[in-house]
């Protein structure tokens, strides 16, 4: 259906925006709800943020996705918040209600999402996760939640892993940057939530010998889809899992909050999405 001057409009913002799949995501789910919605990447830098979003709020906007590097932000600007947000310390979903803008982070359930299939038995998992960002902190956050009690951090700035970890792991063990493969001994649940491997970034190279089989690894990055560390640890055996359906989990309980009804069930949505990748 094509949008008209009636059309409900929601969309995502970030600096810079135009990687973003969010907009190609939410444009297959509106197709296939045949709904009179809009869906627009928001290019909004970090000095025009608050006066942005608000201005889009009076403009009658549903809502907004958000990404790096206004999590934070997001979350200061919203009257109100969900738990989880506060907990982890950054939005990636503004809501737009009359009683004000409403903060949540779909980041945690998105992780879970991709993670489903792999069957992990959490209260077994012995986790090991790269990275002290805002992916970090929402997927930690989320094993949390989901019973795992045993949780390594290992980040290149060490003093960003132990904030981290006071604020959402405080048992989670600190592992220095230069002892990362060591860390891999006994761990059976890796967690790529760094920017290495990103298209154009170092790859996040690791020692995979040192991890016994029946493992999982999970790169939260999907530009590309295959990511070294993701080849390195199909070549080990171990179940590997890309960021493209903590994408998706992410942008479905966004899309229900954008326009009041449910994600459709789009089961070729993975296939659509890879073919995008492939042709941009
Ligand atoms: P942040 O910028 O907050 O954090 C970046 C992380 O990467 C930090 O831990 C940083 O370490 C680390 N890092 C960056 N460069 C290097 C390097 N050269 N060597 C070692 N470590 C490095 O980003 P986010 O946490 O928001 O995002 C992290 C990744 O997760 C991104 O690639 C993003 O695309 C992805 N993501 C994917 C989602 C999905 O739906 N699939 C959702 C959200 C994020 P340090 O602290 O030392 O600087």
């Amino acid at each position: 259906m094509i949008p008209t001057g009636a059309a409900l409009v929601a969309g995502v913002t970030g600096d810079p925006i135009a990687h973003s799949l969010s907009p190609v995501v939410m444009r297959h789910w509106i197709d296939a709800a045949e709904i009179n919605a809009l869906y627009a990447p928001f290019p909004i830098s970090a000095e025009n943020f608050d006066s942005v979003v608000r201005g889009l709020a009076r403009a009658g906007c549903r809502g907004l996705n958000v990404t790096l590097p206004h999590k934070e932000a997001a979350l200061e600007l919203a009257q109100t918040a969900s738990g989880p947000a506060r907990a982890v310390g950054a939005a990636n979903l503004l809501t737009f209600t009359p009683s004000g803008i409403h903060a949540d982070n779909t980041d945690i359930a998105g992780f879970l999402y991709a993670l489903a299939p792999a069957n992990v038995e959490f209260s077994q998992a012995r986790a090991l996760v790269f990275g002290a960002g805002g992916a970090a902190r929402a997927m930690l956050y989320a094993l949390l939640t989901v019973g795992v009690t045993d949780i390594a951090i290992c980040n290149r700035n060490i003093t960003r892993a132990q904030g981290l970890a006071r604020d959402i792991v405080p048992a989670a063990r600190i592992i220095p940057w230069e002892a990362r493969d060591d860390a891999l001994q006994g761990r059976n649940l890796i967690v790529n939530a760094t920017s290495l491997g990103l298209a154009g970034r170092d790859d996040l190279m690791l020692d995979w010998q040192r991890v016994g089989p029946g493992s999982v690894a999970f790169d939260s990055i999907y530009t590309p889809v295959k990511t070294r560390f993701l080849v390195d640890a199909r070549a080990r055996g171990l179940t590997a899992i890309d960021g493209l359906d903590m994408l998706i989990g992410q942008a479905r309980p966004s899309f229900e909050a954008f326009f009041k009804r449910p994600a459709p069930a789009l089961t070729d949505l993975r296939t659509r999405l890879l073919k995008h990748l492939e042709a941009h």
